[in-house]
């Protein structure tokens, strides 16, 4: 069988440039070496965890808030095999839209592990046995995996990565998640709010290190309130796994300081390599960069011509919306057309409670690039909206060219901000002024009244209701 293009790898970058290519009249196979299609996202990353997010939110409100909203319950409890049941059931619906979607494109399915033969013809080899397909235009599209040092000792029982953590059907007592980014706070959230003891380790002094300092520091606030308890400057020395617990041994950053922690799970969430085992890149000469991610120029196409990566395999921020852009730029860049993607306006969320969600430069870019900038900062205890609705921690934060007023970076920690952060990239994408960001009409009572006021705050110290 002969195809205008071969997706390698069915994620949101895969099957995303598969349906687009298919979208511009080309001929379209996809190769996924596991059952069901969506890859990590689908599967084991972001809609399994915003599902069991949402479940433990629902409980923890239950429990903590109902009362003072005036709603009394009996005794709430949590079934976890049911929790677990309705995440599968979810990933189960959400994969079989894929299904639909590639019936619906014509594009052809091959379930197997994909390899290139020569630079034109790919192998898919599965239980039932190997087969050839060729292709004019390949797109590697085969994501990422959980980085376990060997110190570490995974073992996928006590010693843990994301992955099993979304299929716990017991609240442990206490868990230590080694590392305090987005996947250790996410699923350190969903275990603290169905009343897990839990322990975060994070090697450098404050969390979500990527992030702009303020989101990280209320974002603690938040969480420490939720009975979360951090190690910051520290690191894990060691695992130690019994049949049911293990021993993590911490020490202090440039200090003697050492402890150990007793848990039912250790979480190792310290970040996420690329993924390329099995493609055999080195026959055709692929070229890889130093940290093991496929190298590839502005068009995404590695060094040999007409093979294209994307997604978590290559550099930029691992997310889903990311990869799902450049699987459109590839399809279309393939069809002749010249698309383009503004790395800097790619957003970030965190779906914490209160979520977290950037745009732009963080402050501590601005000043280390000596930008000369001006911040606009609201709290959301100032808004109506987040004190009808009892959420009133987080903040919004605006910045701006301190001689031009063009929006630069905005930051928010609060309730809904994931969906907020959106007003900020559209008005960003067309290099709207704080100013314009201010006179926006935004309705009232919402929580994106926040982002007016933080922009009035950046022109000038023009807030209203602070
Ligand atoms: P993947 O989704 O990793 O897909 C790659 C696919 O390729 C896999 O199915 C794999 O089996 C297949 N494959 C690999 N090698 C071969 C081969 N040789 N032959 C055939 N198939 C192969 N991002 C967000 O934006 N928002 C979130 O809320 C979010 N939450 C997350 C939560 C967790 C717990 C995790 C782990 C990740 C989360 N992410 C989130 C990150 C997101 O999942 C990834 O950025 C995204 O899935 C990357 O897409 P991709 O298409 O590059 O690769
Ligand atoms: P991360 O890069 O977000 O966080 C890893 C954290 O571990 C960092 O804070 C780092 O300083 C710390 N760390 C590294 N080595 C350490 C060590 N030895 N000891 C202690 N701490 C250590 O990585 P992650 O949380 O594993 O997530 C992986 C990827 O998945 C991320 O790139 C993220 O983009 C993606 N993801 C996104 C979402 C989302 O968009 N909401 C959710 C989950 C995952």
């Amino acid at each position: 069988m002969k195809y205008d293009v071969v997706v390698i790898g069915s994620g949101p970058g895969g099957y995303v440039g598969a349906i687009r290519a298919a979208q511009l009249g080309m001929k379209v196979a996809i190769i996924e070496k596991y059952n069901t299609l969506g890859g990590t996202c689908l599967n084991v990353g972001c809609i399994p965890s915003k599902a069991l997010l949402d479940s433990s939110e629902h409980y923890h409100n239950a429990v903590e808030r109902f009362a003072e909203h005036g709603i009394e319950t009996s005794e709430v409890k949590i079934n976890m095999k049911q929790m677990i049941k309705r995440k599968n059931e979810v990933i189960d619906q959400t994969c079989k839209g894929i299904d639909f979607l590639m019936k619906k494109n014509k594009i052809d399915v091959y379930q197997g592990t994909g390899s290139f033969v020569t630079k034109n013809l790919i192998a898919i080899e599965n239980v039932d046995g190997r087969k050839e397909i060729e292709a004019e235009k390949v797109i590697i599209a085969t994501g990422s995996k959980p980085i376990t040092p060997e110190m570490f000792n995974y073992n996928k029982v006590r010693v843990i990565t994301s992955t099993e953590a979304l299929n716990i059907d017991k609240v442990p007592a206490k868990m230590v998640i080694v590392g305090g980014g987005v996947i250790g706070l996410e699923l350190g959230s969903v275990f603290a709010r169905l009343g897990t003891s839990v322990d975060v380790v994070e090697y450098m002094d404050r969390i979500l290190p990527t992030m702009d300092t303020d989101c990280g520091k209320e974002l603690m606030r938040s969480l420490k309130k939720l009975g979360i308890n951090f190690y910051l400057s520290h690191s894990v020395t060691g695992v130690k796994s019994g049949k049911t617990s293990c021993t993590v041994s911490v020490q202090k950053r440039d200090s003697e300081e050492k402890f150990d922690i007793k848990a039912d799970y250790c979480l190792v969430a310290i970040g996420r390599k690329p993924y390329t085992d099995g493609l055999n890149l080195e026959s055709i000469g692929i070229q890889k960069d130093e940290k093991g991610r496929i190298a590839v120029n502005d068009h995404l196409e590695t060094n040999v011509p007409g093979i294209y990566a994307i997604g978590d395999v290559v550099q930029g921020a691992m997310l889903a919306h990311k990869a799902e852009e450049e699987g459109i730029l590839v399809a279309e860049i393939i069809s002749g057309a010249k698309p383009h993607i503004d790395y800097n306006l790619i957003p970030g969320v965190v779906y914490t409670w209160p979520e977290v969600a950037a745009v732009g430069k963080t402050e501590e870019e601005l000043k280390s690039a000596g930008i000369p900038y001006k911040s606009g900062k609201f709290p959301f205890k100032a808004l109506g909206r987040a004190r009808a609705s009892m959420d009133t921690e987080g903040m919004v934060k605006v910045l701006a060219h301190k001689d031009t007023d063009e929006i630069l970076g905005v930051h928010m920690v609060g309730p809904r901000v994931a969906d907020v952060i959106m007003e900020a990239v559209a008005l960003m994408e067309f290099r709207a002024s704080a100013e314009d960001m201010s006179r926006i009409s935004h309705p009232h009572p919402t929580y994106t009244e926040a982002v007016k006021e933080a922009a009035l705050a950046a022109t000038g110290n023009r807030a209203l209701h602070v």
